[in-house]
């Protein structure tokens, strides 16, 4: 986000987006570096309860701090790190940030389960080793009432549609919880979301950012909700900035609420001071 990333790189990477040969191998040579000298941490953004009005789960977002204290933001090395297969050890490191911060996630967490939401790329998929690592967080998570949640795009299920549902579907017998991240900017029609294996629909921002009742927006977000509560999943809305989108979210009967109206991403050493606000 905007705020904090500011700094030169952010506006360099913005001006740049279409990197060169050149750019993104340097790029990649300086993930590498990155992560060898763990350089990379994890922010979490409270996701409030719309019924219950307080922090019922967290999304783990990578963050990667520059030594003139400016973020390079995910937007730009989550996708090189996607094209260069570095992901897999990046989401490795997340995860084992991730499992550390549990304990303390579940203090902070305000209603009687807390979860922990991470964004898993599909390339992660094809690796076991994630996978194993997903299977021992969640145990982890177990020992502190926390649930593990996933957060997969509708591009999972575009190719290998087969072997990334059964993969799906192993992880969710264990008791992790799978949302469709984005919903809406993605892909996958409308109709075909009775058959993918997943708990929680989380609504992208871009959907709800036009709340103008009668415009074909609203009524896109509107049906899209309606359709994804009538399938039982739980609805999870992103990008909530205002009372309306709140209000909107209410009316909906949406199960969840993420957005700068309530917390924008924390550390969790900030969180823990916010603990009792
Ligand atoms: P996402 O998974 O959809 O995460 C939500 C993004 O929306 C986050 O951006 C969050 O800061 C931002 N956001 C939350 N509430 C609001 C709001 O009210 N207004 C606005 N304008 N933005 C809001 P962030 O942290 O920059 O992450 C961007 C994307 O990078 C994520 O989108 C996700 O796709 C990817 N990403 C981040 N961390 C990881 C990771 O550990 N692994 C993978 N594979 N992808 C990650
Ligand atoms: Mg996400
Ligand atoms: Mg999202
Ligand atoms: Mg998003």
């Amino acid at each position: 986000e905007a705020k904090s990333s500011g700094g030169n790189n952010v506006t360099w990477f913005r001006k740049d987006m279409l990197l060169s040969y050149n750019e993104r191998l340097s790029m990649r040579t300086r993930i590498q570096q990155g992560m060898n000298s763990q350089e990379f941490s994890v922010h979490y953004q409270p996701i409030v309860g719309t019924q219950s009005n307080v922090i019922s789960g967290f999304e783990a977002l990578a963050r990667w701090p520059q030594e003139d204290g400016s973020f390079i933001p995910p937007g730009v090395f989550i996708p090189i790190a996607e094209q260069t297969g570095q992901i897999v050890e990046l989401t490795e490191q997340i995860l084992a940030r991730v499992s550390d911060d549990i304990p303390k996630l579940a203090q902070i967490g305000q209603e009687e389960k807390t979860y922990v939401s991470v964004n898993i790329s599909p390339l992660c998929f094809t690796r076991g080793i994630v996978m194993d690592l997903l299977k021992e967080v969640h145990a982890q998570a177990q020992e502190s009432n926390v649930v593990l949640q996933i957060e997969v795009t509708e591009s999972l299920f575009l190719d290998d549609k087969t072997s990334a549902k059964d993969t799906l579907e192993a992880l969710r017998a264990l008791g992790i919880q799978v949302a469709i991240d984005d919903f809406g900017i993605g892909y996958s029609s409308l109709s075909l979301l009775y058959k993918l294996p997943v708990d929680v629909i989380k609504i992208d921002r871009a959907f709800i950012s036009d709340l103008t009742p009668g415009t074909d927006a609203f009524k896109v977000a509107d049906a899209a909700i309606s359709l994804a509560l009538n399938l039982n999943k739980k609805v999870v809305v992103e990008g909530v900035e205002t009372e309306a989108q709140l209000a909107f979210c209410r009316e909906k009967q949406c199960h969840a609420m993420q957005g700068y109206y309530f917390y924008r991403p924390k550390a969790l050493a900030e969180l823990m001071n916010l603990q009792h606000r």
